[in-house]
């Protein structure tokens, strides 16, 4: 059933996979009548996964070879002139284009939730993580968050990734704020709106929160495509043009079978600005009117 060595056993023989000689081990225990339609479902099984691995590996490939195709087109027409080495080729995902009211429920379940963190940030003795990591000084991360709206915050919730380790930084840095006074000064920070299925502090413009009340974990994240900008401007020669494919989905939902992870837009990146380019008509798939900023998502 798996592949491999194969193990003869009587009318079935297995091959050395441990699953698949667990299989057939059970042959002992069933007796023939109850063993073959056992086996009978559980190969079923194993192709139906086999097939759904080969699906999205094929879907994969497709989303390759469309990427690789929209960042040719890209490099032709940003030209050598902008970057000799032909640039850098991201893939980017996308942030929720819709925006809902905040509602009540949710800000006071914020409330209730900063109060208990302020209260064990008080207790607590752990030391402080530092919470203000800053990025490179280039342009470049900034644009690449800016254009993808923040698809890394739609995990974000009502939790916002927020600690009491988050919460003490900001008080020790705010002695002379009541615990009361922190949680407000928080909650205040809530827009009257935010991205639909994202985090409560997600706005079309970035993310509401100021950078210093922010979690580690929102200040420091990168996903693989900013990872991998972060990375190559480490390198030398560090890249001019930065080519972006930018697909439908958001970072967490964006693998997986029959995902309509579509192409959405392509766009150049410099220091000097953010350039899109219309798709080449059969890359179009939606004329969506996105809202794109050049501000960071996380700004
Ligand atoms: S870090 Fe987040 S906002 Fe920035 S590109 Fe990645 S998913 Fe988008
Ligand atoms: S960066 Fe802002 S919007 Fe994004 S998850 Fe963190 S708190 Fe939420």
């Amino acid at each position: 059933m798996s592949g491999g060595a194969v193990r003869q056993g009587g009318p079935y023989p297995s091959c050395a996979a441990a699953a698949c000689r667990m299989v057939v081990g059970r042959r002992a225990g069933m007796g023939d009548a109850a063993f073959a339609p056992y086996l009978a479902r559980q190969a079923a099984q194993v192709r139906e996964r086999r097939a759904t691995v080969a699906d999205v590996q094929a879907q994969d490939h497709d989303r390759q070879l469309e990427n690789a195709a929209a960042w040719s087109y890209l490099a032709r027409r940003v030209g050598d002139a902008a970057d000799p080495n032909g640039g850098l080729r991201i893939a980017l995902p996308s942030g929720p284009r819709r925006t809902r009211a905040l509602a009540e429920r949710r800000r006071a379940g914020y409330r209730r939730r900063l109060m208990d963190l302020v209260s064990q940030a008080r207790d607590a003795v752990e030391e402080v993580l530092a919470d203000d990591t800053e990025h490179a000084v280039s342009t470049l991360p900034g644009r690449l968050c800016g254009l993808c709206r923040g698809g890394c915050c739609t995990r974000g919730g009502d939790h916002a990734y927020l600690t009491a380790g988050t919460l003490r930084a900001y008080m020790r840095r705010h002695p002379e704020m009541t615990d009361v006074e922190v949680v407000e000064r928080y909650v205040a920070s809530l827009p009257p709106a935010s991205q639909a299925g994202s985090c409560i502090n997600h706005t079309p413009a970035g993310c509401a929160l100021p950078r210093d009340m922010r979690s580690a974990t929102c200040n420091a994240y990168a996903c693989e495509s900013l990872a991998r900008l972060l990375d190559a401007q480490r390198g030398d020669p560090a890249p001019r043009v930065v080519l972006v494919v930018q697909r439908s989905k958001d970072k967490w939902t964006h693998a997986g079978k029959d995902v309509d992870d579509r192409m959405v837009g392509i766009a150049s990146l410099t220091e000097a600005g953010t350039r899109r380019f219309r798709m080449p008509a059969k890359h179009v798939a939606t004329s969506d009117g996105i809202r794109h900023t050049d501000r960071c998502a996380r700004d």
